[in-house]
């Protein structure tokens, strides 16, 4: 017979990760987007300003295979390669600040209602798409 009392003894003591969701955040890849729009070269480093925190980020390129490149940010503390980075006491990477995502909070059974409603509305805006003309669907 099993004793489960450790088990319920650990889970009330447990504190959910914070979302990340919940968090501004910057996108390096926005970066490299604006970049290519104003047609500059992507900085090897920049300053993120927000509020009163200010971090100075460096930016890494990462080359992809048929050409071009991808910005990624170094994260100032785990010095990690990071496409995001998240603005809470300080600005970091995810894993730094220990936050989650929103569907690591779910169960097994919610996670597959969740792909379940995400393949729904892939394939009704690909049957949308396929009456306009603008994508043919082959059968
Ligand atoms: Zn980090």
């Amino acid at each position: 017979m099993t004793h489960w009392g450790w088990y319920w003894k650990i889970k009330k003591q447990h504190i959910p990760k914070q979302l990340c969701s919940q968090l501004p955040s910057v996108d390096s890849f926005v970066i490299t987007k604006q970049a290519r729009e104003e047609q500059k070269a992507v900085p090897g480093s920049c300053t993120i300003i927000y509020g009163q925190l200010t971090q100075h980020v460096s930016i890494e390129r990462n080359p992809c295979n048929y050409g071009g490149f991808r910005a990624f940010f170094l994260c100032p503390q785990c010095a990690q390669r990071k496409r995001m980075l998240y603005i809470s006491t300080r600005i970091t990477c995810r894993s730094c600040l220990k936050l989650g995502y929103h569907t690591q909070r779910l169960t097994p059974s919610g996670r597959s209602l969740v792909r379940r409603a995400k393949i729904e509305r892939r394939l009704t805006l690909r049957s949308c798409f396929a009456k306009r003309g603008v994508v043919e669907v082959r059968r």
